[in-house]
């Protein structure tokens, strides 16, 4: 059996529960429940406050985990990282009131910055050669410059709606984030192969994510041309059609790719383009 710790309610959750469902791993979730048992797989889930995973995870508490990258690295455990998951992707930023003076990073030198990330703040203060003056606090950090507490704020942002609602103005990136899987470095054997498994399931999820279906007609002698831009895993399945002359191709396109490679297809002669979303792809 291994043991996974996932955050409890927050921004992580969800995702977070969408990832293990979409590895075939089944479970009860009830949201008052702080543990339960998969049902067709040796794992345990704890459900914590998303800043006690990663110690719980290097005790050995936990043997594995999901959580920010900003709070791993906040918590200096970042050897602890096994695999990033493109989730909860967000950054750590500076910010400081709309109307405040501000050319670069020297403007902070000796004022007061509040946050919730003081070692990140601190690396970065330091790497820029600035002394400025860090006020830790856990919680509702962008009021602070309209209280009077701190002269700018160094907080986590996504679409940066929450900084202009409180008349804030981001100036500097000081942490880029996402949601990674974490390890306890000294697995036995047994909870390592099955931590093996997960990856090995987790890994065909992502690709398929990344990765489309597709199926489209052409006549057969713009076959060559159009193989050409859809590589696929090995090379497109090319299937007659009932109709002499045109053939159905079969094959797996990048998501990232895709909308050039659709263009591409029509002007090589492609007709019905079909595009299917994959559920999951072993390599
Ligand atoms: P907890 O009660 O578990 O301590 P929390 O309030 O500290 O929760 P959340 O706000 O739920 O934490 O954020 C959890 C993590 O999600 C953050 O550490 C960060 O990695 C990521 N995150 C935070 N804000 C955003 C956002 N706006 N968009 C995407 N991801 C985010
Ligand atoms: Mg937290």
């Amino acid at each position: 059996m291994i043991r996974l710790a996932i955050q409890k309610s927050g921004r992580l959750s969800d995702d977070s529960i969408k990832l293990i469902r979409e590895c075939g791993i089944s479970f009860l979730s009830a949201s008052s429940k702080l543990k339960t048992e998969a049902t067709n797989f040796p794992l345990e889930i704890l459900f914590l406050r998303d800043d006690d995973i990663p110690g719980y995870v290097a005790d050995g508490v936990a043997d594995i985990g999901i959580v920010g990258q900003n709070v791993l690295v906040e918590e200096g455990l970042q050897q602890l990282s096994v695999k990033n998951l493109g989730f909860s992707k967000c950054r750590l930023s500076l910010a400081v009131s709309k109307g405040a003076e501000y050319g670069d990073i020297t403007s902070l030198e000796g004022k007061s910055i509040a946050t919730s990330y003081p070692n990140l703040l601190q690396e970065y203060l330091t790497s820029k050669g600035v002394q400025a003056d860090i006020h830790t606090i856990s919680g509702s950090v962008e009021i602070a410059p309209s209280i009077g507490l701190a002269d700018a704020v160094c907080d986590i942002v996504s679409s940066g709606s929450t900084l202009i609602s409180n008349g804030l103005r981001e100036v500097e990136t000081v942490f880029k984030s996402e949601a990674v899987l974490i390890a306890n470095q000294n697995l036995d054997a047994e909870k390592n192969k099955l931590l093996k498994q997960l990856l090995f399931r987790m890994e065909a999820v992502q690709r398929a994510q990344k990765s489309k279906y597709v199926v489209l007609n052409a006549p057969n002698d713009s076959i060559p041309a159009i193989k050409n831009l859809l590589p696929g895993i090995k090379s497109p399945t090319v299937i007659p059609l009932a109709e002499e002359g045109w053939s159905s191709l079969h094959s797996v396109v990048n998501e990232d790719d895709f909308w050039e490679i659709i263009q591409k297809l029509k002007e090589a002669g492609a007709e019905g383009i079909l595009v299917v979303p994959i559920e999951k792809m072993i390599g």
